[in-house]
């Protein structure tokens, strides 16, 4: 006779099995409970369909966290043997080995299974390395700094980037900052005209309130200011993808924002892998990004006549 197994099967997500669903990823969602391996692919499902037209295409970097935010963690760019099967691998000209890449929402299942806490995604046109698709402007505050400052400093970014024909969309990073975000549209322009044109803009805003805004990287300069990092418009540089949880304390995500909800008051660390999907479902933030790409040729022209 045939006895029954009392093992319980692996809970499926996306047609993945989750092994060891119970394990706190983090230890507490900034409400008193853990956030599991099986409540993270249940995220990922959850956001998946928002989140994929943000990253398919492009080279993905994933953070990885095998035991959870407190154990070891390690940046994984490259595919490996043993990468699901459900992940890409992606050649890209200067590099023998293929990257990481997510074209499918089973995917994100996958990486849930093998602990992918955090995605980084490179900012080109989908299956185009070479050609910029979005530029990412990261505001970095000195740590003393309120947070009211970030959200005036994205407002103001914002009105200049509106001032050279681009449409900015905003997040939080799960982090300290705000990064500010426009599509662009393939048309000629390289990373390097790209990189330039980033640059600019945040060079003049920083000329124009030196007291409030650096463009240097350091540090020690930084106090009281902000960083206006525009060093994510690059070919290889990543910046977090819109909805990547963090691996941070009370499991913070990158959160999509109307620009009606990035004003004095905002609280970044409301966005956590618990809150997000039903705030997503209620809010639809973002909703014109695919129809707001612009081009970029024709910016360095704007730019000189704004002037200095
Ligand atoms: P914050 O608002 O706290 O600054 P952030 O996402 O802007 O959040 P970081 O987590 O410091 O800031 O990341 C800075 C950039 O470096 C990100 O764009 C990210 O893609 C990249 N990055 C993050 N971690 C690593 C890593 N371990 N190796 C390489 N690049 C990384
Ligand atoms: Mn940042």
């Amino acid at each position: 006779m045939k006895t029954k197994t009392s093992e319980k099967a692996a809970p499926v997500v996306m047609g993945i099995a989750i092994s060891h669903p119970g394990k706190a990823m983090w230890p507490d969602a900034d409400d008193g409970k853990p956030v599991t391996k099986l409540d993270l692919a249940r995220y990922y499902e959850a956001i998946g369909d928002w989140m994929l037209p943000h990253i398919q295409g492009r080279p993905c970097s994933i953070l990885r966290a095998p035991d959870g935010i407190a154990g070891e963690q390690f940046f994984q760019r490259h595919a490996m043997t043993g990468s699901s099967r459900l992940l890409e691998a992606v050649k890209i000209a200067g590099d023998r080995k293929p990257y990481l890449q997510i074209d499918r929402i089973e995917a994100l299942a996958a990486i849930a299974q093998s602990g992918g806490l955090e995605l980084h995604p490179w900012n080109c046109a989908p299956g185009d390395p070479d050609t910029p698709g979005r530029f990412v402007f990261d505001l970095d505050p000195a740590p003393d700094l309120n947070f009211d400052a970030v959200t005036a400093a994205a407002r103001e970014l914002k009105a200049r980037l509106e001032k050279l024909g681009l449409t900015p969309f905003a997040k939080t990073t799960g982090g300290k900052g705000l990064h500010v975000v426009t599509p662009l549209r393939a048309g000629g322009l390289d990373w390097k005209a790209a990189k330039a044109i980033a640059r600019e803009i945040c060079a003049r805003m920083a000329a124009d309130s030196p007291d409030k805004y650096l463009v240097e990287i350091s540090k020690q300069k930084r106090q009281g200011r902000i960083f206006l990092d525009y060093l994510r418009n690059d070919r290889m540089a990543t910046a977090v993808a819109p909805l990547s949880p963090r691996a941070r304390n009370g499991a913070p995500v990158s959160m999509p924002l109307d620009w009606s909800a990035i004003k004095k008051g905002l609280d970044p660390s409301r966005f956590t892998v618990r809150t997000a999907p039903a705030l997503l479902k209620k809010n639809r933030p973002w909703q014109d990004y695919a129809k707001s790409a612009r081009p970029l040729a024709g910016l360095i022209k704007k730019l000189n006549r704004a002037g200095g």
